[in-house]
C-alpha cells in the first residue's frame, strides 16, 4: 500500500556535468515506479539540466531545500514558487544539516513545509536526534516534538503527500548506520505521532524514510522493517552504480 521511496541526498557535491551524466546513465536502469520510487535531490543550480536529462523517466529530481516565501527582498534564497514552475516534484526540508549550520528551527521548517504544499509539491520532512544518540524516552521527545512541530496546521489532506524522514544525525555521514532496531523505533515512533496527530488511517498510508549511512549492503535489512518505507542516502547516492543498487534493492 505504500510504495516504497528509495531516495538520493548528494548535498553540495558533484559538478553540472556530472549530475547530468548520472541522470542519463541511472534513467533507463530505475525499477517501475509502481514497485520503487527514486529520488535525486540535488543543488538547485543543477536541477534545470537534469530535468532536460531525465526526461520521461521515473526518478523524480528533487530540491534539498527552499524558502518559505514566493518572491521578495531575500538575497540568495530559493523560492519555492520557482521550483514548482520548473517542475519539481518534491523537497527535502529541516535536514539536520540546515537545522545545524543554518539554524533553522521548527518554526521555519514548517513554515517551508506550507509553502512546499501550497506551490503543489511534497515535502520530505526530515527529523534527527541532534543532540546525539538518546536513549528511548528522549528520542520519543525529539521525534515526536519535531514532526509536531513541522506538521503545525498541515490538513490531513496535505499531510498524504508529506515523506518523512527519520534521520539520526549521529548515523548521517558516519558509515555507521543505526541498527535496524533503532531506525525501525524512530519511524514506528514518527508513525506512532502521525496516528496522534490524524489517525491510524492517515498514519498507515504516510511514507517513513530512514537516513544516515544507508548503503548497498544494509539497504535490505532496513527495508525489511515494518515502519520503514524507503531511505534518504547521502554518500552513496553519489555514484551511479551505489544509486542503482539502493534503487533496485529488492
Ligand atoms: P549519509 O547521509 O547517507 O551520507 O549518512 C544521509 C543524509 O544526510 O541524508
Amino acid at each position: 500500500m505504500r510504495i516504497p521511496f528509495i531516495g538520493g541526498n548528494w548535498k553540495m557535491n558533484l559538478s553540472l556535468d556530472e549530475a547530468v551524466q548520472f541522470v542519463i546513465d541511472i534513467k533507463d536502469k530505475l525499477p517501475d515506479p509502481k514497485n520503487v520510487e527514486t529520488a535525486l535531490a540535488a543543488s538547485p543550480l543543477f536541477l534545470e539540466s537534469m530535468l532536460k536529462a531525465n526526461g520521461s523517466s521515473p526518478l523524480h529530481v528533487t530540491a534539498e531545500n527552499c524558502f518559505y516565501k514566493n518572491e521578495g527582498a531575500y538575497t540568495g534564497e530559493v523560492s519555492p514558487k520557482a521550483l514548482s514552475q520548473m517542475g519539481i516534484p518534491y523537497v527535502i526540508v529541516g535536514h539536520s544539516e540546515r537545522r545545524r549550520y543554518f539554524n533553522e528551527t521548527n518554526d521555519i521548517i514548517n513554515k517551508k513545509v506550507h509553502a512546499v504544499l501550497s506551490n503543489g509539491m511534497r515535502p520530505i520532512l526530515c527529523c534527527d536526534e541532534t543532540m546525539g544518540r538518546l536513549e528511548t524516552g528522549d528520542r520519543i521527545h525529539w521525534v515526536v516534538n519535531q514532526v509536531t512541530a513541522g506538521l503545525k496546521g498541515i490538513s490531513e489532506k496535505d499531510a498524504l503527500k508529506v515523506v518523512i524522514a527519520y534521520e539520526p544525525s549521529w548515523a548521517i555521514g558516519t558509515g555507521h548506520s543505526a541498527s535496524t532496531t533503532e531506525a525501525e523505533e524512530g519511524c514506528y515512533l514518527i508513525r506512532q505521532t502521525l496516528a496522534d496527530i490524524y489517525s491510524d488511517d492517515v498514519a498507515n498510508q504516510i511514507r517513513i524514510l530512514y537516513g544516515g549511512s544507508v548503503d548497498p549492503d544494509n539497504i535490505v535489512a532496513l527495508m525489511k522493517q515494518i515502519d520503514i518505507d524507503g531511505i534518504l542516502a547521502g554518500k552513496s547516492s553519489l555514484k551511479s552504480k551505489e544509486f542503482l543498487e539502493l534503487a533496485n534493492y529488492q
